[in-house]
């Protein structure tokens, strides 16, 4: 408990915070109080006042009304507050990878490893800054100059998912800074606590430049809160992060006022080994991607297609492992898997496990609650004789499908039969394997690797699925573009008026 004091301390939360801020904390008069629990002890951490209906309004009016000077400021100049944003998050790495760690369950390298993924979205997003490009196009018409450029979008929404609870908010919020929005966030109310602490950052920076309102927070049910931003036409892009059901909502009402949304739903990862693998890096790739974090990434590893010539020497291989993985607090060194988000999710993770009996799952490895404080599962190997039901589905805990196949094109097909498109990868030492696999016939996710586990993406490339994981982009590569408006410009110089296409239209 007193580390968890140190940790709170640290970052200066309290053991009852305001959900809502806008550079200037606001102490919401009507919401509730959502108490953070530790996954690892069921034991509350701290508590915080959630945004109501008023407070909402506030900060997304001051919000708006931020935009107007923010997006005023060149880009570069937005640019170097973001290099502080992410010298002031390396200053503070330790006790804020430390909180993830104590709210959301993950491992504590994990935890750490979410705070360096924030500084390098903020990096990455300084040197953007200088490189929102449009291009120039060649007019058909004499002395004309056509060209694109970019203009911030207004106020972004970003709902996030509990499982990153702080990474996720810098791949759109670094973005959206640096290219000129103002933003609202709205984390996780399992995960009200490391949302706090981020703004206290956001809000340290912000008043060195005298600016308030650009990073702005309101937790609160997403009865309340989210659903007032996606139906909110000061908010012309909701970026959403979480479950398929709920994406699928949050795109149909922002769609129906012509807002934008950038979707990053769920998953069902699967990896393919084939006979030429090396079988060692596969193994360790497996391990990592399917009971890291508990099986609680968007790219968790799902579903394992082993070739079936080395089928049965893997799955005795990954029984062994599995019974070597140190399970317990995550704070604690040489702990590799921590606890699931919560009572629900054991639930979840219970129910699948029925179905799979039913069936016709066998399960080989785990399968069943671990007796102690907290919420504990055993991590679990089913094998599989087809793709059932239960499989297509994504059970967000440590449950990984064994399927064997003997033909390479057979298995990218049942790989590509469910409904989910995130993160997928092959283990070959054969170059047509990996072309395969990497080719038009092959994976249909956004993601696709070789000799690389499924989970794990660095922050260069645009991350994202297709399919029910949504279509959307963040992060890296030109997944800025979504969260500006672009712009076509066609300048005259001449003295005529040529109409394009040769099109005449002459009034005598
Ligand atoms: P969730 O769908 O339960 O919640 C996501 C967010 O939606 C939360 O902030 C929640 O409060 C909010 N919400 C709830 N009701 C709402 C409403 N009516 N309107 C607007 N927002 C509302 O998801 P979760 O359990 O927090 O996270 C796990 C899910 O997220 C998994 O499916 C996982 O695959 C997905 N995920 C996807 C990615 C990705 O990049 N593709 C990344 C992380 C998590």
């Amino acid at each position: 408990m007193s580390d968890t004091k140190a940790i709170l301390d640290d970052l200066g939360l309290r053991s009852t915070n305001s959900g809502a801020c806008t550079g200037a904390w606001i102490t919401p008069t009507g919401g509730g109080e959502v108490v953070s629990v530790n996954p690892t002890t069921g034991e509350p951490i701290a508590s915080v006042i959630e945004a109501d209906a008023e407070a909402y309004e506030q900060v997304v009016a001051t919000a708006a009304e931020s935009f107007f000077e923010w997006r005023m400021m060149p880009a570069p100049a937005r640019g170097e507050i973001v290099r502080e944003l992410g010298n002031e998050l390396r200053k503070v790495k330790e006790p804020l990878g430390r909180l993830v760690t104590l709210e959301m369950g993950k491992i504590l390298s994990e935890g750490l490893g979410e705070v360096q993924e924030m500084i390098d979205m903020c990096d990455f997003a300084v040197g953007l800054s200088r490189q929102l490009y449009g291009p120039t196009m060649m007019s058909e018409r004499p002395r004309h100059r056509m060209y694109e450029q970019w203009h911030p979008l207004g106020v972004v929404g970003i709902i996030s998912a509990f499982n990153f609870p702080v990474a996720v908010w810098s791949w759109n919020a670094a973005l959206a800074a640096v290219c000129g929005d103002t933003m609202v966030w709205k984390p996780s109310s399992s995960t009200p606590l490391t949302a706090v602490a981020v703004q206290n950052i956001c809000n340290t920076v912000m008043e060195r430049h005298g600016l308030h309102g650009i990073f702005n927070l309101t937790i609160g049910p997403g009865s309340v809160v989210g659903e007032r931003m996606i139906n909110d036409p000061r908010v012309p892009l909701v970026s959403f992060t979480g479950s398929t059901g709920m994406g699928r909502h949050v795109s149909e009402a922002c769609a129906k006022r012509f807002g934008r949304s950038i979707l990053e739903l769920g998953g069902n990862n699967a990896i393919l080994v084939e006979p030429d693998a090396n079988l060692d890096l596969a193994l360790r790739a497996i391990l990592f991607a399917a009971v890291g974090t508990a099986g609680q990434r968007c790219t968790s590893l799902r579903r394992l297609f082993l070739h079936s010539s080395i089928a049965d020497e893997m799955v005795a291989r990954l029984v062994k492992a599995y019974g070597s993985i140190t399970i317990g607090d995550p704070l604690s060194s040489g702990i590799l898997m921590g606890p699931l988000v919560n009572e629900g999710a054991i639930r979840d993770y219970e129910k699948a496990l029925v179905k799979v009996r039913e069936q016709g799952g066998e399960i080989i490895c785990g399968g069943k609650r671990i007796d102690r404080p907290g919420f504990f599962v055993e991590p679990t190997i089913v094998r599989l004789s087809e793709q059932i039901p239960i499989a297509c589905d994504e059970t967000f805990a440590p449950i990984l499908y064994v399927l064997t196949y003997d033909d390479l094109g057979e298995a990218i097909r049942v790989h590509n039969s469910v409904q989910q498109g995130l993160s997928s990868a092959v283990f070959t030492s054969s170059m047509y394997s990996a072309e395969r696999f990497l080719s038009h016939e092959g994976s249909d996710c956004g993601i696709a690797n070789v000799n690389i586990g499924t989970s794990g993406a660095e922050i260069g490339g645009a991350f994202g699925g297709e399919k029910e994981t949504g279509g959307g982009r963040e992060a890296g590569s030109d997944a800025w573009k979504t969260y500006m408006r672009r712009q076509t410009c066609t300048i005259n110089w001449s003295t005529a008026l040529p109409l394009a296409q040769g099109v005449s239209f002459d009034v005598e």
